[in-house]
């Protein structure tokens, strides 16, 4: 899968994304992060690419014109007209659902404002998707970009060494992933539960169930949609909510 950053500090997307899995994932083929600095397609002197907003107001904003010329370089890139997502915290809200809608684009474009944003005729002329990582503010898009390539690239077969990494995990099936344990047996007392010691695959495979279940009511009670439950699964959260309230 091939991204494509728009932004003017392409050094901060590469630093996060060369390294670990994202990093080998680049080495190996199967992603590619290509970033364009916005700043080398300003027709300004001195390489400016942000103005006084008009109408007043604390702060500078991008221009059209660099962002849009930006864009075009891009689009004849890629061939077409590509998906872009303007990370933006007026934005829809990004959720591993919309990480997985995405990992199945070929090309996925996502540009990067900075300072009081990007004036708004060049996101018009672009057509993008506003997307944010959440209800607050950053200085820059970079971050938010990063998120996103992170989130989508471990979905893409091969950049996680488990196939099954990415399939058993929180919010995959709208539930939060069990507690997992590692060496040693006991650690300063407390022991791993026995069931995961027990080599019975399908009891463990119920208990972790039962335990994201439980962790779920407990954490994120508004992500349980009991119509995805089995019966047994069902009888067993039912026993939660009366343990709950105090039954
Ligand atoms: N003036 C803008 C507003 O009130 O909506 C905020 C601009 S913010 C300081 C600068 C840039 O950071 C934005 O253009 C956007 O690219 C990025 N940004 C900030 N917070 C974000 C978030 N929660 N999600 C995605 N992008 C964000």
């Amino acid at each position: 899968m091939n991204f494509h950053v728009m932004t003017l500090f392409p050094d901060q997307v590469s630093a996060f994304l060369g390294e670990s899995i994202t990093g080998r994932a680049i080495g190996n083929g199967l992603i590619k992060v290509n970033t364009y600095n916005i700043r080398d397609y300003t027709t300004e002197k001195h390489g400016r690419t942000d103005d006084y907003p008009y109408g007043g107001g604390s702060g500078m904003l991008m221009q059209a014109q660099p962002v849009y010329d930006c864009y075009r370089a891009v689009e004849k890139n890629i061939g077409r007209k590509p998906r872009v997502l303007y990370m933006s915290p007026q934005g829809k809200t990004f959720t591993q659902s919309m990480a997985e809608e995405l990992a199945k684009e070929d090309d996925l474009v996502l540009l990067c404002g900075h300072y009081e944003g990007i004036d708004e005729r060049a996101l018009e002329l672009i057509g993008c998707e506003n997307v944010s990582i959440g209800d607050y503010v950053l200085t820059g898009g970079e971050m938010p970009a990063v998120v996103i390539i992170d989130a989508v690239s471990r979905l893409i077969p091969g950049v996680l060494h488990g196939e099954d990494s990415a399939t058993f995990e929180t919010f995959h099936d709208g539930l939060l992933e069990y507690p997992q344990y590692s060496r040693p047996e006991v650690f300063e007392g407390l022991r791993v539960p026995e069931i995961l010691l027990s080599g019975n695959h399908g009891k463990v495979d119920e208990w972790r169930r039962e335990q994201s279940i439980k962790r779920t009511l407990e954490l994120r009670p508004e992500l349980i949609d009991e119509s995805k439950f089995s019966k047994k699964e069902l009888k067993y959260y039912h026993k939660l909510l009366d343990e709950k309230s105090g039954l």
